[in-house]
């Protein structure tokens, strides 16, 4: 039966990603996990292949593909065996990189872009602070103009890649006084004096991912780096979450398949009371519910995909994807583990890991209550 979604194409790319992923990453994933680290060949190899462009226009190196090959990239990820690489490269190439798509101008697109897709320049995105997240509009970072120049003060909080990015995506206040239309984005370069990375924050999991405190003291960048309009830059961050929530709903929800494949396995081979696991109708039960949560998801996340292919924000839709599928991915690998006994505890059967990882996911890019409050006001609540 042919699927509405993917074609040959699609299944042959799927193939390319997962060998990948299963020979390229994988057999790193210990390493990297016990070194809270990853090397940045990852960023360069993945632009070899491709990955960090697939829908991305070919003049700017990108392959210009419809978005289910994105989707395809973000269901193989989990292979990896390693959460923290998946978001590094997603930062790269679908949070930090998508504003200079869309707003960039023909000579930030070439300096920045361009080499973000090779994977020759990393980058992050530069919003949250130590005393707004959810709430964007009240951050405090201030970007003043200064002659030809915009000079930054502030400090940035939770930043992926933050520790090896050679550009930062900012978000900082160019009018102090007003709230959402106060806010502009800038292209900061990490090498410029008064740029620091202040701590490498420890955290539950995703441990090969940097997650950064920057601070920004009197940091001069040209007027040139300005990406898109002055003040306009909340209404941009607030599209681009889009796209952020819902690479992370596809990435969560294929996390949860795989686990579940891989504890359909276990409970066939591990004995108990003189019979498989999988023999007793209360585990049956408890696999068939986890199916129909993995597989009803999957279904929405598709369609999901489809909508953001054609606009760009389907903000209801994408809040939806995301909810359900961060929080499906949360209790279905929680129900794993438990499946799993004393083994799903212990770092070898990486149960434990694909959990710890999954709880950031109702958490980032927007929190569940928060997407709860925007689907609210969508349908006029
Ligand atoms: C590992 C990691 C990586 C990250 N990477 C990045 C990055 O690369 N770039 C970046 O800019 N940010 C990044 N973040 C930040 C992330 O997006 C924020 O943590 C998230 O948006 C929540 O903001 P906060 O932590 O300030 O929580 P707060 O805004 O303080 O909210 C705390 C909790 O309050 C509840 N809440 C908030 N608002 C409401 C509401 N309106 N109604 C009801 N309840 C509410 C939610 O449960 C929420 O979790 C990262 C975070 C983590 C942990």
């Amino acid at each position: 039966m042919k699927s509405p979604w993917f074609k040959e194409e699609h299944e042959i790319f799927r193939r390319t990603v997962r060998k990948f992923m299963e020979n390229e990453l994988a057999p790193h994933a210990e390493e990297w996990e016990a070194q809270k680290d990853f090397p940045n060949w990852v960023f360069k190899r993945a632009g070899e292949m491709g990955f960090l462009g697939i829908t991305y226009p070919e003049e700017v190196g990108g392959s210009g593909c419809d978005y289910f090959y994105k989707v395809v990239f973000c269901e193989e990820l989990p292979r990896a065996n390693c959460g923290g690489v998946g978001m590094a490269l997603l930062v790269q190439s679908d949070m930090g990189s998508p504003p200079i798509n869309i707003l960039g101008t023909k000579e930030q697109k070439e300096e920045y872009l361009v080499p973000i897709i090779k994977g020759d320049k990393i980058c992050a995105i530069g919003v949250t602070e130590p005393n707004a997240g959810s709430d964007v509009a009240s951050i405090r970072t201030t970007a003043r103009r200064d002659g030809d120049s915009y000079v930054i003060n502030g400090t940035k909080m939770f930043i992926t890649n933050g520790a090896r990015a050679h550009v930062i995506t900012l978000a900082a206040k160019t009018d102090p006084t007003k709230g959402f239309d106060g806010i502009s984005l800038f292209l900061v370069d990490t090498d410029l004096p008064g740029f620091s990375v202040s701590r490498k924050l420890e955290k539950m999991g995703m441990h090969p991912s940097d997650t950064t405190e920057l601070v920004f003291e009197d940091v001069r960048v040209p007027r040139d780096k300005l990406l898109g309009e002055e003040n306009r830059g909340f209404y941009e961050v607030m599209i681009n979450f889009q796209g952020e929530r819902l690479v992370a709903a596809i990435k969560a929800m294929a996390g949860a398949a795989l686990i579940l494949e891989r504890t359909m396995e276990y409970v066939k081979q591990r004995e108990v009371f003189g019979r498989p696991l999988s023999k007793f109708q209360v585990t049956r039960h408890k696999i068939a519910d986890m199916l129909c949560e993995v597989e009803a998801v999957r279904q929405y996340v598709y369609y999901c995909s489809w909508l953001f292919d054609q606009d760009r924000n389907p903000a209801k839709e994408v809040s939806i994807a995301k909810i359900i599928a961060t929080e499906m991915a949360v209790r279905v690998i929680n129900q794993c583990i438990q499946l799993h006994g004393g083994y799903g505890y212990m770092r070898e059967y990486g149960v434990e890991r694909a959990y710890r990882d999954a709880r950031l996911a109702t958490i980032g890019g927007g929190a569940t209550e928060v997407l709860k409050e925007i689907i609210g006001r969508m349908v006029g609540l």
